[in-house]
């Protein structure tokens, strides 16, 4: 009795995803079962390792993690992806400052303690002025019938926006407290330029942005990066003010901030003058820097396919921090490159099953704007994509509940993981943090913007154990210096992110349908 219970035991035990029956596996299924810990740390610790610096795009670190994914492309035998090369090179205009003065009639804000920025012209000198308006939340949608501009000129005027959606404050409009893409500070900065404005000041509260003023300083002290089609406009200058700073220029002219809020709440809300001009001075480099997108491929029988993604850039290195001073970004997005070439390689164990070729894509510059997937997708054959699964920031710690699909309500994708999930005894979720607007915040949406079904694949938050380790990675690592490889991770919850990632992809690759777009978007599409 005793030996055929344990016989029993072992049999289920072997056909549980997670656990490996012998060394390898025979089916994509049981292989993935088999992934080991050595092949998931392979690529992730070597891209946090300090000696990448950070890996800040048209950097030594940079440079070295575009080329070091190159290799390990190479090693692995998968074909070239962008023509003969592993490179597709574009060109990207770098600004940098060292500061600068703001000064709004008799008020002067300070860099960083109240505001940062970057200018975007080729100048070494550079001074912004114009009137300041207000311009509520700044969005203009058909979506919901929302147009805070309504028919003012905001041309060569400094406008000053609130970032996220009304849906903020109001459950029953946009998408209630889910931030949409129109919450978005991209799209903000995107509807300024398009209104001939000369300067923009997104409006900063860690409620709103999602994040701290910290992240913020991170995020735009430094180079920022810029493709020239995002440049072809009058925008000269684009930063963030703190809500309390912008206060200061409030008081001199006795308006209360609260009051400006209250009014942009409202449909009927009309841009308002704040009565003063906003002056804008400083010293600017710039720079032309040519990076990479790292592209291979695993051809299948046909043309079509299915491109994974993972941005290999991070933030690089603050020299003017005291202590540690290399954003290691071995989460954000070492993990999540690393999760991509275990697929990769599984995949390629089981080339001759595959039906679509599947393209491997390291994006570069993503932290400046989802740059390179943007690239990308502009220059690519977007006929050929059924669909994009990308990888970001792929959790380290315990087995979760559930498996998660940032974006996949938008396509077929959340029925195929729902499914997918019920099938192997676990949830399928959406992110606790919809207040971020992860989903534009990542390359999947390079993708889903034209209308290509697109996913960002995770191991949900809810681990085994009950901790949340990865709902506090967002508010407490990401974007610091702490985001560092520790070799006390347990990777569980990378392993499941891969072996879900590589049964979704079977099942699209078997069932030869292509995932197709809900109907109804929340976003634009883009032709
Ligand atoms: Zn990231």
């Amino acid at each position: 009795m005793m030996n055929r219970n344990f016989l029993i035991l072992l049999v289920v035990a072997g056909w549980v995803l997670g656990s490996c029956s012998n060394d390898r596996g025979e089916t994509l299924e049981e292989r993935a079962g088999c992934i080991s810990k050595a092949e998931m740390i392979g690529v992730a610790g070597m891209l946090g390792h300090d000696l990448f610096e950070g890996r800040a795009p048209g950097t030594r670190g940079g440079d070295l993690a575009e080329a070091y994914l190159k290799s390990v492309c190479q090693f692995m035998d998968l074909q070239p992806g962008a023509g003969d090369s592993y490179f597709q090179p574009f060109v990207m205009k770098g600004f940098s400052n060292t500061g600068f003065a703001l000064k709004a009639g008799g008020t002067s804000l300070e860099y960083i303690e109240d505001v940062v920025g970057t200018f975007t012209k080729e100048e070494e000198f550079i001074k912004v002025d114009g009137d300041a308006v207000f311009v509520g939340f700044g969005i203009t949608t058909d979506l919901w019938d929302w147009d805070d501009y309504k028919d003012v000129d905001v041309e060569n005027k400094i406008v000053i926006t609130r970032v996220n959606d009304p849906g903020m404050y109001d459950t029953d409009i946009f998408e209630g407290s889910t931030l949409t893409y129109f919450g978005r500070w991209t799209y903000h900065i995107e509807e300024a330029a398009r209104r001939g404005a000369a300067g923009i000041l997104l409006i900063h509260t860690d409620e709103s942005a999602g994040y701290d003023w910290n992240v913020v300083k991170n995020s735009w002290t430094g180079e920022e990066l810029y493709i020239d089609s995002d440049l072809q406009n009058n925008l000269k200058f684009r930063g963030w003010i703190k809500e309390n700073s912008l206060r200061k220029i409030l008081d001199t002219q006795n308006i209360k901030l609260e009051e400006l809020y209250a009014k942009s709440r409202s449909k009927e809300f009309r841009p308002i003058h704040l009565g003063t001009k906003i002056q804008i001075a400083g010293r600017n480099s710039f720079r032309d820097v040519t990076i990479n997108n790292v592209v291979a491929e695993i051809p299948g029988k046909t043309e079509k396919r299915i491109v994974l993604s993972a941005h290999i850039d991070h933030l690089g290195i603050d020299p003017s921090k005291e202590g540690d001073q290399i954003y290691n970004g071995a989460i954000d997005n070492g993990t999540a490159v690393g999760a991509m070439m275990v697929v990769a390689k599984i995949l390629k164990e089981f080339q001759s099953d595959l039906y679509y070729t599947v393209t491997i894509l390291g994006c570069n510059a993503e932290e400046s704007g989802l740059l390179g997937s943007k690239y990308y997708a502009q220059n690519t054959d977007r006929s050929s994509i059924i669909a994009n699964i990308n990888f970001e920031s792929t959790p380290v710690w315990a087995r979760s509940n559930s498996i998660m699909g940032i974006g996949a309500r938008f396509s077929d994708f959340e029925e195929m993981i729902k499914t997918l999930a019920a099938d192997h005894h676990l949830e399928y979720s959406s992110f606790s943090l919809t207040n971020q607007g992860l989903f534009y915040r990542s390359d999947q949406y390079s993708f889903a913007r034209y209308g290509i079904p697109s996913v960002w694949i995770s191991a949900g938050e809810d681990e085994v154990t009950g901790a949340k380790n990865y709902t506090e990675f967002w508010g407490k690592d990401y974007h610091t210096v702490k985001d560092e490889y520790d070799p006390e991770w347990e990777l569980e919850g990378m392993k499941q992110t891969i072996e879900y990632a590589l049964l979704l992809i079977e099942r699209i690759n078997n069932s030869q349908s292509p995932p197709q777009m809900k109907p109804d978007l929340s976003f634009p599409l883009e032709d």
